[in-house]
């Protein structure tokens, strides 16, 4: 759709405002980044980086095999003592070196996040790459005050910590892990997700351009397998996982009694819930940045909508009219809100649950829009009619479908918000600041946002309850998972 009428009855064309690519600076091949250089693999294999918005092959990055693996831990080990002897403030320069090339290279870290990922590039410009620099920014402040962070207690690091990350954030989830391990005086071995491991390798570069001494950072891209063997290394301190429930699940049987400190963020079906009270014009916009948000493939989406039913039928209403006006499609054009799905696999994913929730009696509406012909794509969806026992209000989708459930009292929306095995986020919508800091505080939920949603910051601490797993990213929150305080 190129014409779209306002309220005001003017109306808009939207040419295509393309952000160019001609600027990145992309390998056709990238190796293993380990011990300060990239490195052919010892045993691994070379897969291809797919734009999902096109399907074309970006580069061709290189997994790392078993002895990949155990080579980067060694190099890890060695390079620890060293970097632990460091001044705290001498550490922070280095960090402060990479959120300063982060802010460099911006423009094209975006461009590349969104083809690698087929988020858009109003996103990844916006929100992500700002955001790494911010953490990293943030925990070069920590580095020579780490102590105040534990309440005074006397510090000391882990040792290596092995990372892994999923495909929705990428170089965020890599500042998110890197940034809180080094200041500490861990080194790392990252792990980036099999289908968005570019601007992981570009935060190679950029380490490399900081000259942070070999062997504190290794990147090695993988799938699930290189994931698995990373994590059952003998010689690892620390485990930080970011990714699903049930891989979360298998790290934590594969460490027990291995005294291996751990950190799981894991997934979420998070509530947004509307009082009848709220500004309702200013809430549709906080569902739509709740659940559309990168396809809402985000862990925090407010994927269940819990709306009070004196103004349902209201906000569903404004909420399906806003929803027609989402732009879909290219994610490097700067006028697109929902870009591509990330890959195949996640497409199906979403169609067999979408599947279900027909099935299982809910009222399904999809945008009309057109859709490119090549590559992956979702219309923005909302199931109305939604019971709490069906699999669209249960299940985390990971793609932009919204389920609305109602609900009449406080207590009610307090009870439907927790009837959940998850516990990440959720978001408050009320005029009435007391009644939202009762619900916040009832609410079994990492993150609870009033009158906002995905709001994300450095110095807040992010994570979860129950099965959204355990530990703190951000703000001093996120030191401890990264220091023996004694
Ligand atoms: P995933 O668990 O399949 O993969 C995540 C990462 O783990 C990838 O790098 C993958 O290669 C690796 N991996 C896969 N199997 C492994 C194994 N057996 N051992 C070790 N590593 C393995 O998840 P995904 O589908 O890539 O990501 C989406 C999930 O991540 C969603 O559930 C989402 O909610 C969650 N997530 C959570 C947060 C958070 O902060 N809580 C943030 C982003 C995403």
């Amino acid at each position: 759709m190129s014409t779209q009428e306002t309220r005001t009855g003017i109306v808009w064309d939207y040419a295509p405002a393309p952000e160019s690519p001609d600027h990145v600076r992309l390998r056709d091949s990238y190796g293993l980044f380990l011990d300060g250089d990239f490195r052919d693999p010892i045993d691994g294999t070379r897969v291809p980086s797919i734009n999902p918005a096109t399907e074309e092959t970006l580069a061709e990055v290189a997994f790392a095999g078993p002895a990949d693996i155990r080579r980067a831990v060694e190099s890890a080990r060695a390079a620890q003592p060293g970097w632990a002897a460091l001044s705290g403030l001498e550490r922070g320069k280095y960090l402060f070196r990479i959120a300063r090339l982060i802010q460099e290279r911006a423009r094209e870290l975006a461009v590349v996040e969104s083809m690698d990922g087929g988020k858009p590039i109003r996103e990844s410009r916006d929100v992500d790459v700002p955001l790494a620099a911010a953490h990293f920014f943030h925990y070069a402040g920590w580095a020579d005050k780490l102590s105040y962070g534990v309440g005074g207690r006397k510090v000391e690091p882990l040792g290596v910590a092995a990372q892994i990350v999923p495909w929705n954030f990428p170089l965020l989830m890599a500042a998110w892990k890197l940034a809180p391990a080094l200041a500490c005086g861990n080194t790392a071995v990252l792990k980036p997700a099999e289908t968005t491991p570019l601007t992981a390798l570009f935060l190679a570069e950029i380490c490399q351009e900081a000259e942070l001494p070999p062997g504190v950072v290794s990147i090695l891209p993988g799938d699930g397998s290189t994931g698995a063997t990373l994590v059952r290394e003998p010689d690892i301190d620390k485990v930080a996982f970011t990714g699903s429930t049930a891989v979360g699940k298998n790290i934590q049987a594969a460490l027990a009694g291995r005294g291996v400190s751990l950190t799981l963020e894991l997934g979420g079906k998070s509530a947004n819930v509307i009082f009848e009270d709220a500004a309702l014009d200013q809430a549709v916009e906080g569902i739509v940045n709740g659940i559309f948000f990168n396809q809402g493939h985000v862990c925090c989406a407010g994927s269940r909508l819990l709306i009070q039913e004196s103004v349902a039928d209201v906000v569903i209403g404004k909420l399906w009219e806003r929803m027609g006006r989402l732009r879909v499609g290219d994610p490097l054009d700067k006028n697109t809100d929902v870009g591509a799905i990330n890959s195949r696999e996640q497409l199906t994913r979403i169609e067999e649950l979408v599947a279900a929730g027909e099935e299982e009696g809910a009222v399904r509406r999809s945008v009309a829009c057109e859709l490119p012909e090549r590559g992956w794509w979702f219309a923005p969806t909302i199931f109305t009619d939604v019971a709490p026992a069906h699999r669209i209000a249960v299940e985390e989708i990971f793609g932009p479908v919204v389920s609305v459930l109602t609900f009449r009292t406080q207590a009610e929306a307090i009870e439907k918000a927790n009837n959940s095995p998850y516990g990440l986020a959720a978001g408050i919508w009320t005029d009435k600041g007391s009644k939202a800091f009762e619900v916040a505080s009832a609410l079994q939920a990492g993150v609870v946002w009033q009158n906002t949603y995905n709001h994300f910051d450095p110095s807040a601490a992010f994570g979860g309850y129950k099965e959204s797993g355990f530990g703190r990213e951000g703000g001093p929150a996120g030191l401890r998972p990264y220091l023996r305080a004694s």
